[in-house]
């Protein structure tokens, strides 16, 4: 028998470099200088990946690999998140970037107003080294077709005008746009009810009764009620935090870009009451990218209103903007948070709900845009001014993206409960010249398609609906974001949907089976002259089912809504 002796020393195979791509002494300087005043924090990833794409039209493995190595990360957790959003560019080493992206909506109403078309010339004409991309919804799809040429978006679109743009070098984003400024705002008497929150004047449980009263729901899609929503939060411990979902990626919605660009303050004042009333010391708003006029509004009012703060600057929650990435799946709230954390964005499961574990763990009050734009007006006006309006029996207001083959397209307040018939004559102007109305979306892509023959029901929310009123939901749709495009004769149900499907499949974030293979699966079912009924319904069925996501448990929706409701476009 042999005398194996114990080893003394264990064995510890040590790299001499981390794994994968070592930095070069270049890439380090470049990462450091165009990110220069960014904390190098986890959570800023995406900010520095703007940086870097910004410069350099695209993301390079050396790069990557400098910024892992800057923010103490691996090299596969900055490639994932790079890799996850639309708008970064993966590059090689030595891959020669675009001197310019032209980005084509075709997306459904900009596909209606002849976005393939503009594609196809733009493909054909744009100079040498000019890359020209299809991408969905930009928020612009009330001037119909839209482009993106850089940042500087155009409505309206048409060659000669990209053309001249990309000559002239106007790729960086438009002029901001001409909105209430600070010091109107103040003026008008914007930011006094935060003065009398702080001072004492006006309490947190005055507020809430006037947000109950109000009956306002979240406007981003879900409709939850807005004040049992802050209740939830304020009952859970401190910290709290709230993050502000600005992305509104639903096709078909451009609202919150309207508000924004018009009046941000009133958001703002929104937001610093939410705070108070709720206990909340740190938020996050998380703005859409292509947002970027908008997005430079944004960071001009905010450093006023803090070199001029109407209550003292300590009394002031920590405010941060962050920037999309060019992924619809991050308007899902837990998606939003995980974006936020500087992760890919995808949903959690619930629960725990966001309420109690959103950010960085902590309860989190999660509104959308419009909703903390209607706080000043609802509390100076008091809660019954807002519910006294509605028609059908229901209350509020709501503001509708309209687009499609109306006269007037764009961001039209009206009553909730209004049916599309009346939201076209006596908001946008009528159809088109020459258009009859044939169908409608009710709420983006994910609501359905409707016939004009159901014209008449209320656009709103479910809950609440008058005992035994026919409702969206009874024809199996949902008004969501209310985003309307509206179809006529020259349109096609069936088209429609085929386009809403191609969407869900590119933005499906890929977590869960059911959507990621489900999505792609129903638009090659419905690219099909003739529809399998019985396949269709099995797949629509597991989709609806197993999804982790309301993305996944409503893409069937424009499939069933064809086959419901237009059966004549797609069976012999
Ligand atoms: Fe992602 Fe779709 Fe699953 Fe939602 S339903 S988690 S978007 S794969």
């Amino acid at each position: 028998m042999h005398d194996v002796k114990p080893a003394t020393t264990p064995i510890r195979w040590v790299r001499p470099t981390p794994k994968g791509r070592v930095p070069t002494p270049d890439a380090r300087l470049r990462v450091t200088t165009l990110c220069e005043g960014l904390a190098p924090r986890r959570d800023l990833l995406i900010e520095h990946l703007h940086r870097l794409q910004d410069a350099e039209q695209g993301l390079r493995p050396l790069h990557l690999a400098a910024l892992a190595e800057r923010l103490r990360l691996t090299q596969a957790e900055v490639f994932e998140v790079a890799s996850f959003y639309h708008h970064f560019r993966l590059l090689t080493d030595d891959e020669p970037a675009p001197i310019a992206t032209v980005r084509v909506c075709t997306s459904l109403s900009c596909t209606m107003a002849g976005a393939s078309r503009l594609r196809d010339e733009l493909q054909r004409q744009v100079p040498s080294g000019v890359s020209v991309e299809e991408v969905p919804c930009i928020g612009r799809c009330h001037q119909a077709p839209a482009v993106c040429v850089g940042q500087h978006e155009q409505g309206k679109a048409q060659v000669p005008q990209v053309l001249q743009a990309l000559a002239e070098g106007h790729t960086g984003p438009r002029p901001l746009p001409d909105a209430v400024g600070y010091a109107d705002y103040r003026a008008q008497g914007g930011y006094r009810l935060v003065q009398d929150l702080h001072h004492g004047r006006q309490s947190a449980e005055a507020v809430m009764r006037e947000l109950q009263a109000s009956g306002l729901r979240g406007l981003g899609g879900a409709g939850f009620p807005s004040g049992r929503k802050w209740d939830l939060v304020r009952a859970q411990p401190a910290p709290r935090h709230l993050v502000v979902n600005i992305d509104e990626g639903e096709v078909g919605t451009f609202k919150d870009g309207h508000l924004l660009s018009s009046d941000p303050h009133r958001l703002l004042e929104g937001l610093l009451v939410a705070t108070q009333v709720v206990g909340i010391a740190r938020v996050w708003i998380y703005l859409r990218d292509e947002y970027h006029a908008a997005r430079g509004l944004l960071e001009r009012e905010l450093q006023a209103l803090l070199a001029d703060p109407p209550i003292p600057a300590e009394a002031l929650p920590l405010i941060e903007l962050r920037r999309g990435a060019g992924a619809y799946i991050c308007g899902e709230e837990s998606a939003m948070i995980e974006s936020v954390e500087g992760k890919r964005g995808l949903p959690r499961l619930r629960p725990p709900y966001v309420a109690e574990v959103g950010v960085f763990g902590r309860p989190t009050l999660a509104h959308n845009l419009e909703t903390l734009h209607w706080i000043r007006d609802i509390v100076e006006r008091g809660g019954a001014w807002f519910a006294s309006h509605g028609r059908r029996g229901r209350s509020g207001l709501r503001r509708f993206s309209v687009s499609g083959r109306v006269r007037r397209p764009g961001v039209h307040l009206a009553p909730a409960g209004i049916s599309v018939r009346e939201l076209i004559d006596e908001y946008a102007g009528g159809m088109a010249e020459g258009h009859e109305l044939y169908a409608y979306l009710p709420g983006g892509a994910s609501g359905g398609i409707l016939p004009a023959a159901l014209a008449h029901l209320p656009l709103d929310f479910d809950g609440g609906a008058p005992p035994g009123q026919e409702t969206l939901a009874s024809h199996g749709c949902f008004v969501g974001s209310m985003a309307v495009v509206v179809l006529s004769q020259a349109d096609r149900a069936r088209d429609a949907a085929i386009n809403l499907m191609q969407f869900f499949e590119h933005e499906s974030c890929g977590q869960c089976t059911p959507c990621r293979e489900g999505t792609g699966q129903a638009a090659r079912l419905m690219a099909a002259p003739v529809w399998d009924a019985a396949l269709m319904d099995d797949l629509s069925f597991v989709m609806r089912e197993a999804s982790i996501c309301g993305l996944g448990q409503a893409a069937p929706n424009p499939m069933d809504s064809v086959r419901r409701h237009f059966p004549q476009e797609v069976s012999r």
